[in-house]
């Protein structure tokens, strides 16, 4: 391995950052000047640009995360745009995607979607590529999650497919046959504890639910019957501990709890809801 790469290496180890060895050649491939793809064994220095490779390694030692500082993150099928104005979208919110699919299987259907919170857009993005019928709304309160999802959604061809309004939930008169949500939930004790990686590169619009995370549950609950359709689905991500607060919070919603689903931590992840 070259001297280069060891020292790139070493500073990486010694600053405590997980995933050294996928960390490096991330970054070496996003600095490169030479058109293969670079890997450590045949690495030579003039295939990259010095100063940029140079400015990337300190963005991660300042432990900025690899997919802001190549703006890219991969979610479901696709790999999404991402910046500091939206949330990555995370392994455990593909499962607002699966459990979707196991409910309308029939991914002809014309039915209609609502994204609450898109963000990135990575679920409505989804969600239209896995049912190609479906007419998809998708809304965000942030103007700049706004720009980032409509980044999306049009370099994915999808912008006749998905309307993307910034606004409330609160405005919403429509009626859906599934609803969908990766809300907002960390509670101020959490939002205390989560990693530099997270507070310093994620907004934090994005992550608190009030003091007790369950803010947009609680508000959530008392309009949702009016903006779901009979026989319609709401699928939403909570926090690992949300589950009975949620169970609660929505017993008078209308709405009857159906299941709900773990993370891959076998965490409590996914509920879901119907309307009879
Ligand atoms: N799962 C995210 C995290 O722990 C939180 C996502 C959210 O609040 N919607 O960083």
């Amino acid at each position: 391995m070259s001297d280069f790469i060891s020292a790139n290496l070493k500073k990486l180890k010694d600053n405590k950052i997980p995933n050294p060895e996928i960390d490096l050649r991330i970054l070496l491939n996003y600095s490169r000047c030479c058109e293969n793809e670079i890997i450590f064994s045949n690495f030579k220095r003039e295939q990259i640009d010095i100063k940029k490779f140079n400015s990337l390694l300190k963005r991660r030692i300042l432990r900025e995360p690899i997919s802001k500082i190549i703006n890219r993150k991969s979610f479901w099928k696709d790999e999404f745009y991402v910046n500091k104005f939206v949330l990555d979208p995370r392994p455990e919110t593909e499962g607002i995607i699966e459990e979707s699919i196991k409910i309308f299987n029939d991914k002809k259907a014309h039915f209609k979607i609502l994204d609450i919170g898109t963000g990135s857009g990575a679920i409505a993005i989804s969600l239209a590529r896995e049912f190609e019928n479906a007419e998809i709304v998708a809304i965000d309160i942030s103007e700049d999650a706004i720009k980032v999802a409509n980044n999306n959604i049009i370099t994915k061809n999808l912008d006749e497919r998905i309307q993307l309004k910034k606004t409330s939930f609160e405005n919403i008169k429509d009626n859906f046959d599934l609803i969908v949500s990766n809300p907002p939930y960390l509670t101020q004790n959490e939002i205390k504890n989560i990693s530099d990686e997270i507070r310093n590169f994620e907004p934090l619009l994005a992550l608190y639910g009030g003091d007790d995370g369950l803010d947009f549950y609680q508000a959530f609950s008392k309009q949702i019957n009016k903006n779901l359709k009979k026989g319609g689905y709401l699928i939403l991500e909570i926090g690992e501990s949300q589950l009975s607060d949620c169970r609660e919070i929505f017993r008078d919603s209308g709405l009857k709890f159906i299941k709900k689903e773990q993370d891959l931590q076998k965490k409590d992840r996914i509920m879901i809801f119907s309307k009879l």
